[in-house]
């Protein structure tokens, strides 16, 4: 009589016992790996697998390593992307993070007067130094630009025409469709044009009387050649219905004045202060893939649509927590200062090539098979299609490059593949994570050499 083999399986109490002192998890999750791990060895035993007890405690291990890998975290980004959608967009600066550290662990005057003790507005801080950074009468932030067009739309234009033009009838990504956005608002949707071609005319004879906006979009994550034509901000302005841009990413100011030098590969993108002096009632744009701050979507521009916008019941679900607004006060009063170290996306965007060749030199002097390579680094955030950033980086052959990726990204480092080696983009590595980056390659080179 050997009596039931499921009754020789450790009991969750055990697996723990062997588990103890090895993660920083809750005990609760670490019960919960426990008990998975005894419950899947008893299927298998009840398929008449031999399970040992280290067995199950090696799949208790495994089962909580995934558990600890998937939390939220920070990595290392050596893809050279500097708006990586997946991996959070923009990093937030230091003094940004005090801000909302500083304003974040107590009380404020979100929506206090101080110099009334009466009730105050929270778009009076981030969004009137927003206003005055793009030469418009107000603005405001919300959760994100996505919740900015939709409730630009829905306060300006619900069960009213929006007229767009074909060629603008983008999908921006993560879902974001201008048809859908627009039919989501409660508002109509007019094409107008062609998808190549549209001419202020189109806009002029789609005119009614419930025209309610004339909206632009910029299509920034891809770009249309040979025979194009658009109608410009100031002629549009001239038609009559408020015009709203959604410009999504581009430059505050297309002069940068944060800039010393402006890099090359900048020339062309939009300027939302340049739309509002070209006559755009209202602009939105993103927190995170123009500003370098935090997520977040602003709307600058006309003071009385401004507060239309505001007022608007669907306000209260799409607005800022006090955290974001106190990262994007410091954010506005860096670029009013003209301060682009205080941005880790201008300073990132701007090293100088040969900074990065110097980093990329001292890291291949210590990774045997580590070469440094000229490399190609992007705006990334669906901005700036096409346009490359000269950058610098390491690369490491290998016959297997998934392998090394994969453990890479074990040890919290995210790089590309490229011509059968591992690329290690350094624009987008902060210099003071040289050497969590050199460990990390040093430790995955080794099953792959
Ligand atoms: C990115 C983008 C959006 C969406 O903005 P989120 O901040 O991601 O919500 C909408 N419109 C345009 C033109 C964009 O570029």
């Amino acid at each position: 009589m050997t009596g039931d083999p499921r009754r020789s399986l450790p009991a969750v109490e055990r697996v723990l016992q062997a588990l103890r002192n090895e993660s920083d998890l809750p005990a609760a999750l670490v019960t919960d790996a426990a008990r998975t791990a005894v419950e899947e060895a008893r299927r298998l035993v009840e398929q008449g697998v031999a399970v040992s007890n280290d067995d199950v405690v090696a799949s208790a291990r495994r089962h909580l390593e995934r558990r600890q890998t998937a939390q939220l975290r920070p990595v290392v980004n050596a893809t050279g992307v500097l708006l990586h959608t997946n991996l959070g967009r923009a990093p937030i600066g230091a003094d940004a993070l005090r801000a909302a550290a500083g304003i974040g662990s107590g009380y404020s005057n979100l929506e206090y007067r101080l110099d009334r003790g009466a009730r105050g507005s929270r778009h009076d801080h981030a969004g009137s130094l927003l206003a005055q950074a793009t030469g418009a009468e107000a603005g405001l932030v919300v959760n994100n630009n996505a919740a900015a067009v939709l409730l630009t739309l829905a306060a300006l234009a619900r069960s009213r025409d929006v007229v767009v033009s074909r060629g603008e009838l983008v999908e921006i990504g993560g879902g974001f469709r201008v048809p859908e956005i627009i039919r989501e608002s409660g508002c109509r949707l007019v094409e107008v044009g062609t998808t190549n071609r549209t001419r202020v005319a189109d806009y002029e004879r789609a005119l009614g009387n419930d025209t309610a906006i004339l909206l632009k979009v910029h299509a920034s994550n891809y770009r249309m050649i040979g025979f194009t034509e658009e109608a410009t901000i100031d002629q549009l302005a001239r038609v009559g219905p408020p015009v709203v841009l959604d410009a999504g990413s581009g430059l505050l100011d297309e002069t940068t004045p944060w800039l010393d030098h402006r890099p090359a590969w900048l020339s062309g993108e939009p300027g939302i202060r340049q739309a509002v002096a070209a006559g755009a009632a209202l602009v939105t744009f993103s927190g995170d893939k123009l500003l370098g701050g935090p997520q977040a979507g602003v709307v600058v521009g006309r003071r009385e649509l401004v507060e239309r916008v505001s007022r608007h019941p669907l306000a209260r679900a799409l607005r800022a927590d006090k955290l974001t607004l106190a990262a994007m006060q410091s954010v506005a009063l860096s670029y009013l200062s003209g301060d682009a170290a205080a941005i880790p996306l201008w300073r990132m965007a701007t090293t100088p090539v040969d900074d990065l060749r110097r980093r990329a030199e001292r890291l291949a002097a210590r990774i045997p098979d580590a070469k440094v390579v000229d490399t190609d680094a992007a705006a990334g955030g669906g901005s700036l299609p096409g346009l490359v950033i000269p950058s610098a980086g390491v690369a490491i052959e290998t016959a297997a490059v998934d392998v090394m990726l994969q453990a890479l990204r074990d040890r919290g480092v995210v790089a590309r593949a490229h011509a059968g080696a591992v690329v290690c983009d350094l624009r987008t590595v902060e210099a003071h994570d040289d050497d969590v980056l050199t460990r990390a390659l040093l430790d995955a080179c080794k099953p792959c050499t």
